[in-house]
């Protein structure tokens, strides 16, 4: 089944067995274009948002060509937009890498260069940097660029727009001139084109169109939730009607996952049981199997541990968290109502998820109903931890949004950030105390 469709794309052995823990049942269809022209030497540009499986497309067929660990200098460079993109594509270099034994170093801006370069100096395969720290520290002469033959520019259109292109010319100035170009965008603006003409040879284009339409059958709705209690309040509210007859709840963390857990029992809304990837494999496969043959009425599951986990027929869906990977968002909705089933997929919004509601929203190209809060549910207060990440969560989106940003290469030159308190009604009401 799954396995063979991975083999068929010519990978090894010990990245089929990576990609086997990793959960990746199948190739995703950016990978499945993507992967035979990067092995077969082709520069390619990939048109693929986030959340379609970019990453692993590129990331695969370079761990198969780089093969085995070779001297102590990097032979591919990976050049990302954003330091949490960085550390989330070394993330996947490594899960992937696990046997290959190939070493990957990430380099980013904000934090000092020191445990940076001994980890460059301890030798490393493959390099994954923002273009500002990779140039400050190829300046001081630490980066040996003479062995890289493979560059990938991930996420170029938001390269572009927090002004990169200045330092991206410099390095492709310096990286050896015969090298395999991947370009990976999630849009193709005129920058980005530009881009292109001016550093790919004849590339092969690929595009993907995420999976955006949700299924007729499913109705979908939101509720605001300011925050976490009252969001476990209201699916107690939701399991009290005994039309949610088999549920799937999503939640983003093993924490979470757990909390609701208990407080189901607790309530004796179940029978429930939790799936996470802390739990044993062989406890996971029995909570699914008792799901699926309707012994168990809810199942929460982490997002995580539901990658792959394919159940449907179940009546609601309940995305306790907005899933962030969107993509996600039409795959779970797609459990429910199958086979003319009336299905109900509901999401569970506080303050800091209502952007990526909107990414959601965007992708889907439909708006998705708001509801009251039902009578009933206790509206908890925000306890003042969650205010502070809920307010730093908006902080990070604001960022995003705004082009004007510039990014990691100039954060060590805004020594003190100009504060402005005033943007978050949560924290000016607590300052004001
Ligand atoms: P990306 O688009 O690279 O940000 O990947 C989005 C998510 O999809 C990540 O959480 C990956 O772990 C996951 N993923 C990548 N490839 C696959 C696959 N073939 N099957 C299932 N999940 C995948």
């Amino acid at each position: 089944m799954a396995e063979g469709a991975f083999e068929q794309l010519k990978l090894n052995k010990q990245l089929l067995q990576a990609i086997a823990e990793a959960g990746y049942s199948q190739p995703t269809a950016i990978q499945q274009k993507a992967i035979p022209r990067i092995l077969g030497g082709h520069d390619v540009v990939g048109i693929a948002q986030t959340g379609t499986g970019k990453t692993a497309a590129y990331v695969l067929p370079l761990l198969m060509k780089l093969r085995y660990p070779q001297g102590d200098q990097p032979r591919a460079l990976v050049l990302a937009p954003t330091k949490e993109l960085v550390l989330q594509i070394d993330a996947v270099i490594r899960q992937l890498a696990a046997y290959t034994g190939l070493r990957s170093v990430a380099i980013y801006g904000g934090v000092g260069p020191k445990s940076q370069l001994t980890a460059l100096q301890a030798g490393l395969d493959i390099l994954v940097a923002t273009p500002g720290r990779f140039r400050e520290l190829y300046g001081k002469g630490h980066i040996p660029v003479k062995q890289i033959k493979a560059l990938v520019l991930d996420e170029a259109d938001r390269m572009m727009d927090m002004g990169f292109m200045p330092q991206l010319r410099q390095i492709f100035e310096v990286i050896p001139v015969k090298r395999q170009n991947l370009l990976f965008s999630a849009t193709m603006p005129p920058k980005v084109e530009h881009l292109m003409a001016e550093f790919l040879d004849f590339p092969d284009i690929i595009e993907v169109t995420p999976q955006a339409t949700p299924a007729a059958t499913v109705s979908q709705w939101v509720y605001e939730v300011p925050n976490f209690k009252t969001k476990i309040n209201l699916v107690g509210r939701l399991l009290a009607d005994e039309s949610f007859a088999r549920v799937i709840i999503f939640t983003k963390t093993r924490q979470a996952a757990n909390d609701l857990y208990k407080y189901l029992q607790r309530k004796g809304l179940g029978p429930a049981n939790v799936l996470h990837a802390n739990k044993a494999q062989n406890s996971r496969l029995a909570a699914i199997r008792a799901f699926r043959e309707g012994e168990l009425r809810v199942l929460v599951a982490t997002d995580v541990a539901a990658r792959g986990l394919d159940i449907s027929q179940v009546s609601h869906v309940i995305n306790f968290d907005v899933p962030v990977q969107y993509e996600d968002y039409v795959h779970r909705i797609g459990r429910t109502g199958r086979a003319q089933q009336q299905g109900a997929a509901i999401t569970l919004v506080n303050p800091a998820e209502v952007y990526h509601l909107q990414k959601i929203e965007q992708l889907i190209k439909q708006k998705i109903e708001r509801l009251p809060l039902p009578d009933g549910v206790e509206v908890a207060e925000t306890p003042f931890e969650e205010q502070q990440q809920m307010a730093r969560a908006i902080d990070h989106q604001k960022k995003l949004a705004n082009p004007d940003y510039q990014g990691a290469f100039h954060e060590k030159k805004k020594k003190k950030p100009a504060h402005k308190p005033g943007k978050f009604s949560i924290r000016r009401k607590r300052k004001r105390k």
